[in-house]
């Protein structure tokens, strides 16, 4: 028998006609690319969406044809989410970071017809226009007058031009709620680039999830300054969760340095940012100095990489801000696991605390999570076992688009299919994972394992280490070693036998990394996360002092 209710797909279009209705005057608030403050409304944003949608329409696109976008954080790119996904065609966000040939790539495979691009990305477009044959429109996301007239890029047009010409009277067509909406590349350090092909029920299911108190607490009382970008894993589906609570949006443009997010932050009374810990570091690097403090921020959500301790301690001390370790990949929308403490935890010591925010988190309603050894053997829930993780749910990919890299999933004996993250972990007994290394990134001496996270995190909660990361280095006896490279704050003066003796009492003697490289920099990939692979390339000719 057949519950009797009724069976309403789940549609992004009705995100943003919930938006419009029922939080129209909510603020959308965005540094744009021209330099100025930007403000519009979620009726606003609602009614471009639709003049997109007939754009759209009258340019023949059909159902799941290709929309792409190169573009920051902005109220323009917030009319394609809900303008191209609404009227049932995909949105492909492409991540602006990568060469032009990868973006190349990428265009050809996605077979994209539309192309909207900020104009600080002109120079890729001009790089890569002549090679991607399938793209029949060029849009630059600005106003008419803003165009260049010499661009090279046949029949480019203005975003603003195009959508005019179109009216916002738009009925959102229904369709199943598996239909393909956007699409996203990872940033895959081998083979070709992947997409997860998400869908509305993904997301909009992801954005139930997102929004939960013990998740990222969005309400419409909250000013939301996601500094993850929407080219990446749709900036965590909080433009989704925003439309869903009416929550205030603030978009930070191409501005990401410390300053411009801090002046932003306090204009428009941001009390919640989310934001990879790179990013974090800039905005803390410029407060301390100048004595800053927040007036409104209460909490960030921090995650794309392990968040070290000292920032956790920095915003919480010194900003009363509670940061909230995330974890998540593309593959999952893209949010797995979000630290927040039970109730129980409230009356242990900050100390003890600190220990549980500083994991990845307990699994958010919807996703189900395992570890399991070489041979697939599950592992105990215990903190100490750690195991390859592997995920399922409605919001995890089954496959990658167009079949790329063959099925991905590991099926168990009662044929779930579960996705193998990459990630080696532990889960305690209350159900919180912490990632120790990227199985790739692993460091194996003597036969045990070092977390090159748990090296990483305690030279970043040295007050001189501005950036750290440990890679092994190949060792005639114990196979490998871990090194540290080190970016110093500006005027640091901390030295190697300083930092080596920094780390004795903070983990096991044999943990200790053989050495410290000062380097001006830590090689980052597109997505802002550490390129170790590029950093064992610039360090090929290091010779260990222990070897
Ligand atoms: P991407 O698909 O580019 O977003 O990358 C996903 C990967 O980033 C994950 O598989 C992890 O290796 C890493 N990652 C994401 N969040 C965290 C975190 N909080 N701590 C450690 N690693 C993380």
């Amino acid at each position: 028998m057949f519950g009797l209710m009724q069976n309403q797909p789940l549609l992004i279009s009705s995100l943003i006609d919930f938006a419009q209705r029922h939080h129209g005057d909510g603020e959308i608030v965005s540094r744009r690319v021209e330099g100025d403050i930007h403000r519009t409304t979620w009726a606003g944003i609602a009614q471009r969406a639709k003049r997109i949608a007939n754009g759209l329409d009258a340019w023949k696109l059909q159902a799941s044809d290709r929309v792409a976008t190169l573009a920051w954080n902005g109220y323009r790119h917030l009319e394609l989410y809900f303008g191209v996904s609404g009227s049932e065609r995909v949105l492909h966000t492409i991540n602006p970071r990568l060469h032009p040939d990868q973006v190349t790539w990428i265009i050809n495979h996605a077979e994209d017809q539309v192309l909207c691009f900020d104009m600080t990305f002109l120079p890729i477009i001009q790089a890569v226009h002549a090679k991607c044959p399938t793209v029949k429109h060029w849009v630059a996301l600005c106003d008419a007058d803003k165009l260049p007239g010499d661009s090279g890029i046949p029949n480019l047009l203005s975003y603003e031009a195009w959508i005019n010409q179109h009216t916002d009277q738009y009925v959102w067509p229904k369709m199943d709620e598996n239909t393909a909406s956007s699409m996203c590349y990872t940033s895959g350090t081998t083979g070709n680039p992947k997409a997860a092909l998400y869908s509305h029920r993904s997301t909009l299911l992801h954005a139930y999830a997102a929004s939960l108190p013990d998740v990222m607490c969005i309400s419409a009382r909250d000013a939301i300054l996601p500094v993850v970008p929407m080219f990446h894993v749709n900036a965590w589906g909080i433009p989704y969760s925003a439309a869903m609570t009416g929550a205030k949006l603030v978009f930070p443009g191409g501005a990401m340095d410390g300053k411009s997010i801090y002046d932003l932050i306090e204009a428009e009374g941001v009390t919640f940012a989310a934001g990879v810990p790179t990013v974090w570091q800039m905005l803390l690097t410029h407060m301390k100095p100048n004595g800053l403090k927040f007036s409104k921020l209460n909490r960030t959500v921090i995650g794309g990489s392990a968040c070290p301790p000292a920032m956790i301690t920095a915003f919480k001390d010194d900003y009363g801000v509670e940061v909230l370790h995330a974890w998540g990949m593309t593959e999952l929308s893209p949010l797995g696991t979000l630290c927040t403490l039970k109730n129980k935890h409230l009356k242990l010591s900050e100390e003890e605390q600190m220990k549980i925010r500083l994991k990845q988190g307990r699994a958010i309603f919807g996703i189900d999570m395992k570890i399991v050894d070489d041979a697939g053997k599950e592992q105990p829930h215990d903190g100490k076992a750690y195991g390859d993780l592997l995920v399922k749910g409605p919001w995890v990919v089954a496959e990658y688009f167009k079949s790329e890299g063959g099925h991905p999933l590991v099926n168990d004996a009662n044929g779930d299919g579960w996705f193998p993250t990459g990630d080696v972990a532990t889960i305690d007994p209350d159900g919180y994972m912490q990632i120790t290394d990227r199985s790739k990134d692993v460091i194996k001496s003597g036969g045990e394992w070092i977390s090159s996270i748990d090296i990483e995190n305690i030279a970043m909660s040295h007050p001189g280490v501005l950036m750290a990361a440990c890679i092994g280095i190949k060792h005639p006896k114990w196979d490998e070693r871990p090194i540290v490279a080190v970016v110093k704050k500006p005027d640091a003066q901390v030295t190697r036998e300083e930092l080596l003796k920094y780390y004795e009492g903070k983990t096991a003697k044999w943990q200790i990394p053989d050495d410290v490289v000062f380097v001006d920099s830590i090689p980052l990939g597109a997505t802002g996360k550490m390129l170790k692979t590029k950093l064992r390339e610039q360090l090929k000719d290091y010779v260990l002092p222990t070897a």
